[in-house]
């Protein structure tokens, strides 16, 4: 399931072929993902100019030279694919149509982006570029883990009398958005702290120490997709999904590796999704 990284990656990988070109073809081969597509999609996205890629959380947002923006999200499955050669720089022949296509956009570069989701957990919309932020989607997510908005205080204030675990709270996206299962635990690992730990329990210093750790698995781990963007192009053309090592994500029973620790790695269930933690050094 991609997460804040991979959509990152996504939206740095088809920034330069989307952004400032037209769309000459859109295509929308059926009328739903998880939920319906927008009334008259392919009419709306016919001939629009692609302002500007940004992401949002897990959303990508395309803000078009009408007054709407596609958001895309990509579910559990959902996968772009760029094919044709719009910088001189790609070279995937336009795949064959497959079953699971839903999506085909066809731009005045000679690029063809497609949307593939064999499980349609995605989504697709077309919403206002004034009022994206009120968005039901968009309008309650916290900061964003890189911005300047997430910060100590605002994380300790977030933690401030609760009695959850740390774990759960990270994982609320009212709290910071486009956190995952997989960043937060590699994050309370880099910071030390148990996902077990009750929020309200974790001193100033440590909270200042997790938002540095949250950065920092985020940042190593874009700057793992800009790796495999260099590469994607002798691939087949897929964006946003890299090979990254985990320090304990799903390495239930490897050595711990953080220098001095001879803990091994334990897999516990927290509100039915696996944690992976060192009991030794993470408190
Ligand atoms: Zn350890």
């Amino acid at each position: 399931m991609p997460e804040l990284p991979e959509v990152e990656t996504v939206c740095r990988g088809l920034a330069p072929v989307l952004e400032g070109t037209r769309i000459i073809g859109a295509r929308v081969n059926r009328p739903d993902l998880r939920r319906p597509f927008p009334e008259r999609m392919a009419e709306r996205l016919n001939g629009r100019t692609v302002l500007r890629l940004h992401r949002r959380s897990k959303y990508i947002l395309a803000d078009l030279d009408s007054p709407e923006t596609l958001l895309i999200h990509l579910g559990m499955s959902g996968r772009l694919l760029v094919s044709g050669d719009p910088l001189g720089t790609f070279v995937h022949d336009h795949p064959s149509p497959e079953r699971h296509d839903h999506v085909v956009l066809d731009l005045e570069n000679g690029a063809r982006i497609t949307y593939n989701d064999p499980r349609r957990f995605g989504a697709m919309d077309l919403i206002s570029t004034a009022t994206a932020d009120s968005h039901p989607l968009l309008c309650d997510l916290g900061p964003e883990p890189l911005g300047n908005r997430f910060n100590d205080d605002h994380l300790a204030a977030a933690f401030k009398g609760r009695r959850a675990p740390v774990k759960a709270v990270l994982l609320d996206q009212r709290i910071v958005a486009g956190l995952g299962n997989i960043y937060v635990c590699e994050a309370l690992f880099r910071a030390g702290i148990s996902p077990k730990r009750r929020s309200a329990a974790i001193s100033r210093r440590r909270v200042a120490g997790l938002v540095q750790a949250i950065r920092a698995v985020l940042v190593d781990a874009i700057a793992a997709g800009g790796s495999s963007l260099r590469d994607f192009r002798h691939a087949d053309g897929e964006l946003g999904y890299f090979q990254h090592r985990f320090d304990v994500y799903g390495r239930a029973g490897a050595a711990c590796g953080r220098p001095g620790c001879q803990g091994h790695v334990r897999r516990i269930v927290q509100s039915g999704r696996s944690s992976f933690y060192c009991p030794r050094c993470q408190r």
